[in-house]
């Protein structure tokens, strides 16, 4: 268990790490993620290893912000204690926004970023992963998040937060390098001046120690985001004006083009996508040529209410769909299966032919 200090002397010496650090490359850290990790192989599962109660109280009551109220269990028991939705994050927590739980270390963090905009979150993330520990514990549904790293949009990145003031833009920090490098190549793609306006609308991330989730009427808002592993984004719309929070016009060209880009990154596997299947419908007419859609289409998953952003989530590690080789996500009724596709492997050449430049973007 890493000490309180730690973080401290991380977060003190920020500005001095992105000048001196050594960074590992994305692709050996991609390639060591490759290993076979602990992850089941049904997607939807999200189970992680589990703290067991007692193990490590003091860690979970410092971290878990629902930890008095779930009886002092580290993980929150998964069963709500009444059935009717929205009557389970803790009462106390339910206000309309989470900033009140951030620690020093975030405040500091976000200070630093903001008053320096040529800071290289890429950089800093990537110095961080080869350090730090595990950051999400417990499942998405009832977990929480240690020392989370907060979503911070800058000039390179064409992030624009959908709900800025309620600090609930806190992930892993592969989920924060993840976001960040798919912003980036969002203004790449989108470089001309007719399309200057096109932004990235991400939704929740989690809480700055994770937990349940409220919205903004205090109930609760998400069945997951408690952990730092998963993240809504706004549809990718090109025509002006460039909406500020999520719209149902689904732009099924652009929306492929942003969804492969997400799988493609360097930082986080995504274990599934979830969208309404009558959009999933409209990606399968937009990228019906595509040789990656039959592959990349197991991992975008109908579920209800996702008619207005997709919902992305991550696995611990970074790699191809899937997270892991026998990955077996649910497949749609009317998805044709291909027998004889050995997926990983081509998933693994796939990945190793992304784009680099977002990698690196000098000041
Ligand atoms: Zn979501």
């Amino acid at each position: 268990m890493k000490s309180r200090g730690y973080t401290r002397y991380m977060m003190a010496s920020l500005p001095f790490l992105v000048f001196f650090l050594s960074v590992l490359p994305p692709d050996a850290q991609a390639a060591q993620a490759f290993a076979p990790g602990d992850l089941p192989p049904e997607p939807s599962s999200d189970y992680l290893e589990v703290l067991e109660d007692g193990e490590d109280l003091g860690f979970c009551a410092e971290w878990n912000p629902e930890f008095v109220y779930r009886g002092h269990h580290c993980c929150a028991k998964a069963k709500p204690r009444k059935k009717r939705r929205g009557s389970w994050c803790d009462p106390k927590r339910t206000r309309s926004n989470y900033c009140h739980e951030m620690t020093e270390d975030q405040h500091f963090y976000r200070d630093v970023l903001l008053a320096d905009s040529n800071i290289d979150v890429l950089q800093l993330v990537e110095s961080d992963l080869g350090i730090k520990g595990r950051q999400s514990y417990c499942s998405v549904n009832n977990g929480f998040l240690a020392w989370g790293r907060q979503l911070i949009p800058n000039s390179r990145n064409r992030i624009h937060l959908k709900s800025p003031d309620r600090c609930v833009d806190f992930g892993t920090d592969r989920m924060i390098g993840m976001i960040e490098w798919v912003g980036r190549r969002v203004a790449e793609r989108y470089y001309a001046p007719e399309f200057e306006k096109v932004r990235l609308v991400v939704g929740d991330i989690s809480a700055p120690r994770g937990g349940c989730l409220a919205g903004r009427s205090g109930r609760r808002g998400h069945a997951s985001h408690t952990s730092g592993l998963d993240v809504d984004f706004g549809f990718l719309v090109e025509k002006k004006p460039a909406p500020n929070t999520f719209t149902r016009e689904f732009d099924a060209k652009a929306n492929w083009w942003l969804l492969k880009q997400l799988f493609q990154n360097p930082y986080a596997c995504i274990k599934v996508v979830f969208l309404d299947r009558r959009l999933i419908r409209k990606l399968a007419k937009a990228a019906k040529d595509d040789p990656m859609w039959p592959v990349l289409r197991r991992f975008i998953r109908h579920v209800k209410f996702h008619r207005n952003h997709h919902h992305v989530r991550i696995g611990p590690h970074a790699g191809p769909p899937g997270c892991e080789a026998d990955a077996n996500p649910e497949l749609e009724a009317n998805i044709e299966e291909n027998t004889d596709y050995d997926g990983f492997s081509d998933l693994l050449e796939w990945m190793e032919a992304r784009p680099t430049s977002t990698l690196r973007i000098d000041p």
